[in-house]
């Protein structure tokens, strides 16, 4: 008797380097594997890996059927030199990678689909080379998306800098952009961190479809646009690949750290402010002693993730994104004198990480002090807390406008842009969450948005579209292209 062997359909996942990029693929790879039958090779890039990702990547526990292949080191100090920008860096990283990505793609049997991030668009020809569909997982928000998508048309049309418009940005079928709020990678059209964006913006019509780590729970309007306003094609030279939503997809495996646990045991419900600039965000030395002392001021319950001071440079405010966890400095060394001891019993101080996840979920967690990076915007609104935005890069203002202003469930420090926030302005708004009225309402809204979502994740609403594509994907279908303007 003659039986066919069938091998589980497979995916291949790449992520870009940093953090915010490794960690909702590799949610993304668990969930192919646990819930849809697949076998995922998790493909890792080496070359600057921080002392975080390699211990992350070590404590994670992967489902059978999850690989990991640690993809050879490429020689990054050849690559650009010390001062290059995020997204040049990023790409050249994983251009340099590209040899060694085809060779393990190459070497076993053909993966039915290839998945990367943002910055993963210089695949695209490999892809195609090798018969594999190639998607992209967008790792923000459906904001950002929308713009990058209709960047390239803008590149056209407008003259001079954007960051000079003299008002919005519009983007079809979408609330327009503040100059303010434009994402750093635009901010100066002449540099080669503008031309490597425009670079991957302008590809990411070449994907067979684009997954977002979003739900139209959190931005309807956006989806809306993304998924059937015409004149995002009709601006286009190049039809759009169809849209999906499939989050929120979040750390679900979060290492542990018993100390800050049991401190958060012994606090009062919602009574503790969870402070975390993300895995790449640092403050100034300035800024760093004015939050210290509007956290005293406030009186209020909290944790702190603290980083040495970076340099007063712009570029800066990114300073850990590279190597996270690799800081040497003791916090009473860059913090105000006398300042551990004066917060004993009321505050915590960590150095460099904490289980996010863990601590957004404890029931003493009452708000979020967060830099708006795209995952961890996700996991405050899953876990129901509301939040102070203090953006400091990428499109994290972008962001914070969107907590604050659309959604409702962030507050944020006033203060003129790229000036330090002061203290008695730090004490305000912490206040203003953690125990005024303004604070209670925001976490009336956020706790709404979170049943919202728990019930979309309940009845597999947010999944359906992951899981529409993962049978196409295991049908080996040459037609996965999707449906356009399919909704959930
Ligand atoms: N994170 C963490 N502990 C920390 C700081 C960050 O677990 O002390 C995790 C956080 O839960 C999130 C990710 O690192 O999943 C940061 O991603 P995000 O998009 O928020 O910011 P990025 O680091 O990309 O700027």
């Amino acid at each position: 008797m003659h039986m066919a062997i069938t091998n589980p359909p497979h995916a291949a996942v790449l992520a870009s380097p940093g953090l915010g990029h490794l960690i909702p693929l590799l949610e993304l790879a668990k969930r192919l594997v646990t819930f849809h039958d697949m076998h995922v090779t998790f493909l890792v890039i080496t070359t600057h890996a921080s002392a975080v990702q390699s211990q992350l990547l070590r404590s994670s526990s992967l489902p059978d059927g999850l690989r990991l292949h640690l993809l050879p080191s490429v020689d990054a100090s050849s690559l650009f030199p010390r001062d290059t920008t995020l997204v040049v860096r990023i790409s050249t990283i994983v251009r340099a990678s590209l040899p060694s990505i085809r060779s393990t793609i190459a070497d076993q049997p053909r993966p039915s689909v290839l998945i990367g991030d943002i910055f993963c668009t210089d695949l695209f020809e490999m892809a195609k080379e090798l018969s594999v569909p190639m998607y992209v997982f967008f790792t923000a928000s459906a904001k950002l998306l929308a713009f990058m998508l209709h960047l390239p048309t803008l590149d056209e049309e407008v003259e001079g800098e954007y960051v000079n418009l003299p008002g919005p940005v519009a983007i079809p079928g979408c609330d327009p952009i503040r100059t303010a709020d434009l994402i750093d990678q635009v901010r100066n059209r002449k540099i080669d961190e503008y031309k490597c964006f425009l670079h991957h913006a302008s590809r990411m019509c070449m994907a067979k479809g684009i997954l977002v780590n979003t739900s139209d729970d959190i931005e309807p309007k956006t989806l809306a646009a993304l998924r059937v306003d015409p004149d995002f094609d009709k601006l286009r030279p190049t039809p759009l690949p169809p849209v999906y939503p499939v989050g929120p997809l979040i750390k679900s495996d979060d290492g542990d750290q018993a100390e800050v646990m049991t401190w958060l045991d012994d606090q009062p419900a919602d009574s503790v402010l969870y402070i975390s600039f993300g895995s790449g965000g640092t403050l100034s030395a300035e800024q760093v002693t004015e939050l210290a002392r509007g956290l005293e001021l406030s009186q209020q319950r909290f944790i702190w993730v603290v980083r040495p001071p970076s340099s007063e440079s712009k570029a800066a405010a990114s300073g850990t994104f590279f190597n996270v966890g690799s800081e040497h400095e003791e916090p009473s060394d860059f913090l105000p004198d006398g300042f551990l001891e004066r917060i004993k019993g009321v505050g915590m101080v960590v150095s460099s990480w904490v289980p996010q996840v863990k601590v957004l979920r404890h029931a003493s967690t009452g708000g979020f002090l967060t830099h708006c990076g795209w995952n961890s915007i996700l996991e405050s609104v899953v876990h129901g807390v509301p939040m102070i935005a203090w953006p400091l890069y990428a499109e994290q203002r972008m962001n914070a406008t969107m907590l604050v202003e659309s959604l409702g469930v962030a507050a944020r420090p006033l203060s003129p842009p790229g000036r330090v926030v002061g203290r008695e302005e730090i004490e305000r708004v912490v206040r203003m969450v953690m125990e005024a009225e303004e604070g209670a309402q925001m976490r009336c809204r956020v706790e709404e948005l979170k049943q919202r979502l728990s019930k979309a994740i309940e009845e597999k609403r947010t999944s359906y579209n992951l899981f529409c594509e993962v049978e196409k994907w295991k049908m080996g279908s040459k037609s996965s292209l999707g449906v356009k303007g399919h909704s959930q």
